[in-house]
């Protein structure tokens, strides 16, 4: 009788082991899953970076004054036709790396093509101008095939109670004023019209 009752309770316990055990790497699984859908849903496959959904949620949190920094890579379609697409991916994750090493403490994200962009809470307009000129001097530094990279911004405050596509499309509409201003600069964008 004994003997049983050791058995029994012995079986028992080992049967709990592995329960828990099975349990465990079930957890682990489900775990692992779960980061690997948020990384397609939320990161950008070639770069890395967060990618437009990510940063279009992370705009929600934002805490007046907060800047828009619209950045595209100046001629990329040449780079594209001169080098072929491989070089272009790693113009793409350069430019990625500079976001990493200037932007850390802000949102960055590439949402899409050769736009990125930062949503950056800085004091005033003049620290964020310091930080585009940064992005733009450290791009316009990469050394890569001999080309001479660089990057254009536009650069928009947040107005009060403004909807982020508006912020957004007045950040585009600096960054257009950069490019025809000659690229590899910033330009800051108009602020919001009021009614008088
Ligand atoms: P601008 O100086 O006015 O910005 O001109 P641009 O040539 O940079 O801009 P344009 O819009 O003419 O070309 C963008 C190119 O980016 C075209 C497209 O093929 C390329 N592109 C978009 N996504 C990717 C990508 O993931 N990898 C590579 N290699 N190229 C891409
Ligand atoms: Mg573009
Ligand atoms: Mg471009």
């Amino acid at each position: 009788d004994l003997l049983l009752t050791v058995f029994t309770i012995g079986g028992a316990l080992l049967t709990g082991a592995a329960v828990c055990t099975a349990c465990h790497r079930i957890r682990r699984t489900v775990f692992d899953l779960q980061q690997q859908l948020h990384a397609l849903a939320y990161q950008d496959t070639l770069t890395g970076l967060p990618n437009r959904r990510a940063f279009m949620e992370g705009l929600d949190d934002t805490r007046a004054p907060c800047f828009f920094l619209m950045i595209d890579i100046d001629n990329f379609k040449q780079i594209n036709d001169a080098l072929g697409h491989a070089v272009g991916d790693m113009v793409l994750i350069e430019v990625g790396k500079v976001l990493r090493a200037t932007s850390q403490r802000h949102h960055f994200a590439r949402l899409g093509g050769e736009e990125f962009a930062v949503a950056a809470c800085l004091p005033d307009s003049a620290a964020a101008g310091q930080l585009a000129q940064t992005i733009v001097d450290a791009v316009h530094s990469i050394q890569m095939h001999d080309l001479h990279l660089s990057v254009s911004i536009g650069l928009a405050e947040r107005d009060a109670e403004e909807a982020a596509a508006s912020w957004m499309r007045r950040a585009d509409a600096a960054l257009y004023a950069a490019k025809t201003g000659g690229k590899n600069r910033y330009a800051m964008a108009d602020p919001v019209l009021r009614m008088a």
